[in-house]
């Protein structure tokens, strides 16, 4: 293609991942609510409602490529007392970003953030109740290897929630949807960080995704039952949920 990122290989897919956030981390919330025109918010807010957390008792939570927090601070209010929120990611910058937010929040909750790579948790198999993903697998270079560690760091019982950006089927918003992205997205990236390149990265690096089917075929194959995939706004982005079980 026209971008630079097509045919890096998986060694380096890593590296260029880091320097996009590392570049963004600061300007990260603000471009999610401009590139998203604020529809991520929903998405979250969807993502959090199919989980429940339980209000009345224990429930560890692990929400990975967990970024600046938005997930976390979501389930954090949407639990209980009990509810003990793990944030991962691989990147120091989001995390510091995340780290201050939640310090100013009124609800301070019980949220730790912890940097590591999704290819490898750094907790205990059966550690937590539940484990979220939102915009985050994609980014990670070997997918399958996160889908297992997901497997592993659950409990029996426990949940898997990923939320992607997928495929537009709808005549007309797909066209809309890919101007969009290829023009847009980029060019605001410019206007707000001072470089499209990271938002170029992005768009690209939702193109070469798998389609929802196919996702879920992979969620399963690492071990995952009961998976499902729910399109949301056109099939901008899915849901996808599986239970170890
Ligand atoms: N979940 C947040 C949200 O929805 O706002 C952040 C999503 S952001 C698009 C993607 C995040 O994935 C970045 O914070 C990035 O550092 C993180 N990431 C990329 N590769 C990772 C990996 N191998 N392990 C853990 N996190 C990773």
């Amino acid at each position: 293609t026209h971008f630079g990122f097509t045919n890096v290989r998986l060694a380096d897919k890593q590296r260029l991942v880091d320097d996009v956030f590392h570049k963004v981390a600061s300007r990260y919330d603000l471009m999610n609510d401009l590139m998203s025109v604020g529809l991520h918010r929903a998405w979250k807010d969807a993502l959090v409602s199919m989980l429940r957390p339980p209000w009345h008792r224990p429930f560890r939570h692990l929400d990975v490529a967990g970024g600046t927090g938005d997930v976390a601070f979501r389930v954090s209010d949407a639990g209980g007392p009990q509810t003990k929120v793990t944030v991962l990611d691989i990147n120091g910058d989001m995390l510091a970003v995340g780290r201050d937010r939640a310090a100013a929040r009124r609800n301070k909750g019980e949220i730790e953030f912890v940097q590591g790579n999704a290819e490898s948790l750094p907790f205990p198999d059966g550690s937590f109740d539940a484990y979220t993903i939102a915009f985050g697998i994609r980014n990670v270079p070997r997918i399958e290897l996160a889908l297992a560690e997901a497997y592993r760091v659950l409990r029996r019982g426990g949940r898997f929630l990923c939320l992607e950006f997928s495929r537009v089927d709808v005549p007309v918003l797909d066209a809309i949807y890919d101007a969009y992205s290829f023009n847009v997205i980029p060019a605001m990236g410019r206007v707000v960080t001072g470089d499209g390149e990271p938002y170029r990265y992005l768009v690209e690096s939702i193109r070469k995704f798998p389609n929802a089917r196919v996702f879920a075929g992979m969620i399963e194959k690492a071990g995952f039952a009961r998976v499902t995939a729910r399109p949301m706004t056109g099939g901008i982005v899915a849901l996808h949920s599986g239970w170890k079980i």
